[in-house]
């Protein structure tokens, strides 16, 4: 059975995350999105809500599942029996970290295949972080992410005001 692998932070999960999510579901029989518990970042929702989300946004699709892993991608994909990870492409500048990513994913295990997915020209220039930015200044993101995202956005940003001063934004 060919299953494949989509990793990220998806803090929190967007429409263009989504587009690829249901994309490859038509590839593959099964599509496994991987969630990243990554200490060294900082994010916005903590682990269980970002799968919590992404489980509310793909209700109703059979073959995708939700699990979080921490810790090297090629040993999540060696415990899954997987050898395939889907990867979505939007700028030029998505190109060289995800191509050095590809690569070091090959060393460490031969076996696996990247496979990219070019993002839809609608969502080419949406993110994750820049979705947050425009949280955490007062706005809004309709139709950037799913409806039940959108309110997760404005109760984490409206009832935590210390985000207003958060890294994310401090950083860029
Ligand atoms: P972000 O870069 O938005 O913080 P993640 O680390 O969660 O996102 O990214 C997980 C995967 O989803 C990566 O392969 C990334 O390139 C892809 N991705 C993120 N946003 C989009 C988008 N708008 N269109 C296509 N792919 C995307």
């Amino acid at each position: 059975m060919k299953q494949a692998i989509y990793p990220g932070s998806f803090d929190p999960i967007t429409m263009g995350h989504l587009n690829i999510i249901m994309r490859s579901s038509k590839i593959f029989e099964k599509i496994i999105v991987a969630v990243l518990r990554n200490p060294q970042k900082q994010p916005m929702f903590t682990l269980e809500e970002r799968v919590e989300m992404i489980r509310h946004s793909i209700e109703g699709i059979p073959n995708i599942e939700v699990e979080s892993f921490s810790g090297l991608l090629v040993k999540f994909l060696e415990q899954k029996k997987a050898s395939i990870i889907i990867k979505g492409l939007r700028a030029i500048s998505d190109f060289d970290f995800e191509f050095q990513m590809a690569l070091m994913n090959r060393k460490l295990d031969s076996e696996i295949e990247t496979i990219f997915l070019m993002t839809e020209d609608r969502y080419a220039f949406l993110s994750s972080s820049k979705v947050k930015e425009i949280y955490l200044l007062g706005g809004n993101a309709k139709g950037l992410v799913p409806d039940y995202v959108e309110l997760c956005l404005r109760k984490k940003s409206g009832n935590q005001p210390e985000f207003l001063a958060g890294q994310d934004v401090e950083k860029e």
